[in-house]
């Protein structure tokens, strides 16, 4: 899948139950979740992945970063408990090629490594 689907659900032509937006960062619930809560966290200037992110908005990533951080506190999920992934590259799973970080919570998580998310 390319970067476009995220594209289009920032420009609102595909809609995404959207959690959390603010100047940087648009948040929405991801279509085929892995947990209970399961949330993408993308940046509004578009990279390809976090390395990409590094190199040509290294500052941006403080933002997205503190984006999940705000959020998980409102959701109460700072005392239960959450998990942040980012997929880069194919083989660790990206299918999408706009950077965004997977938020999960909301259950007891199992492992990863193998598993893909
Ligand atoms: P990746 O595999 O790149 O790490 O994560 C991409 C995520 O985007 C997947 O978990 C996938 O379910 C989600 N996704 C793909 N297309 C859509 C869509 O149209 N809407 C939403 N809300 N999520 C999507």
């Amino acid at each position: 899948m390319s970067s476009e689907v995220f594209e289009l659900i920032l420009q609102g032509k595909i809609p995404a139950q959207k959690v959390f937006e603010n100047e940087f960062v648009f948040a929405f619930k991801d279509i085929h979740p892995l947990a209970n809560i399961h949330i993408l966290f993308i940046h509004k200037q578009k990279t390809k992945d976090l390395q990409e992110m590094m190199t040509t908005h290294p500052e941006q990533i403080q933002q997205i970063m503190m984006a999940i951080a705000h959020y998980a506190r409102e959701m109460g999920l700072d005392k239960s408990g959450y998990r942040i992934v980012s997929n880069v590259g194919a083989q660790a799973g990206q299918s999408v090629f706009y950077t965004h970080i997977h938020l999960l919570a909301g259950e007891v998580l199992g492992g990863f490594g193998r598993v893909k998310i």
